[in-house]
């Protein structure tokens, strides 16, 4: 398989009181909670981690693909009955063992699992790369995702339509300084008893501070004949819209924990291709 090219994706993102947890014991430098976020060691920045939006991106495209690819693999697990070789021999044993596999695979998605169908048709595991599948055709997994550190004034110059308020890391370590925080704000929560009406069960939160800007870079591997339709634009390669599909589900639902109250919005901002505006993104 023949690498062509990369296209570097690059873009702001605004996270609204994001929280992507970690342990206590390997933040403790700035840990200031039980709850605390994931940190750069040394700094004590908060930063997303590729994996945590990697993951969020493709779960989001699974569950909204989960019909389709269900379908696809009993299709093909019926093509692949037919053709039952004749015999007990090695030939027998593999198509067998194939059978098997294709079997395991439509489980795992009905499990809730990630897609490892490796399927020719299946865009999920082509950008992502099918899950605990080793025998599948379809090259490296396309896309690549950078963590992503926090923006800097320079890197949202020139981008329009930011909400307010939005915080770069040179105001984050600003406000940080004047009022002692930890680049992070301390949420407490409790528990509410159904009959009484109390409070219980104090504890304390960590997220980033609303507001706050980072910067998000993707790389998308091009490989011999992985542009769309005899198009060179970037647009229009299979994997970049995937992308795409994935990062619009992801504004509409959350990045990290506890989205379901009130934390994780996200939205992009000055989304480019290789340094040029990303047309009608
Ligand atoms: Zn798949």
């Amino acid at each position: 398989m023949q690498l062509e090219k990369f296209y570097i994706i690059t873009g702001n993102i605004y996270w609204s009181g994001g929280r992507i947890g970690t342990s206590k014991e390997t933040v403790e430098i700035a840990a200031t909670t039980e709850n605390p976020i994931i940190r750069h060691p040394i700094t004590g920045l908060p930063y997303i981690p590729g994996s945590s939006l990697k993951g969020k991106i493709r779960s989001l495209l699974e569950l909204s693909t989960e019909k389709e690819r269900i379908a696809n693999l009993k299709q093909k697990i019926e093509e692949i009955k037919k053709e039952e070789p004749s015999g007990n021999d090695r030939k027998h044993k593999e198509w067998k063992e194939k059978l098997r596999r294709l079997e395991n695979y439509l489980n795992s998605i009905k499990n809730g699992e990630p897609c490892g169908c490796g399927l020719e048709s299946c865009q999920i595991c082509r950008a992502f790369g099918p899950h605990k599948n080793v025998e599948h055709k379809l090259g490296p997994s396309r896309l690549i995702f950078r963590d992503a550190k926090l923006a800097t004034k320079e890197d949202i110059n020139g981008i329009e339509n930011l909400p307010e308020p939005k915080y770069t890391l040179e105001d984050i370590k600003k406000y940080s300084t004047e009022r002692g925080l930890h680049y992070a704000e301390i949420k407490s929560e409790n528990i509410i008893n159904r009959y009484t009406g109390r409070a219980s069960d104090p504890r304390q939160m960590e997220r980033v501070i609303d507001g706050s800007l980072f910067k998000m870079e993707v790389v998308v591997r091009v490989f011999e004949g992985d542009e769309g339709s005899g198009s060179k634009k970037p647009e229009d390669n299979p994997n970049v819209k995937i992308l795409k599909k994935g990062i619009k589900l992801l504004e509409k639902d959350y990045l990290g924990g506890s989205g379901t109250r009130g934390y994780g919005k996200v939205k992009f901002y000055g989304m480019k291709i290789d340094g040029n505006p990303w047309e009608n993104f």
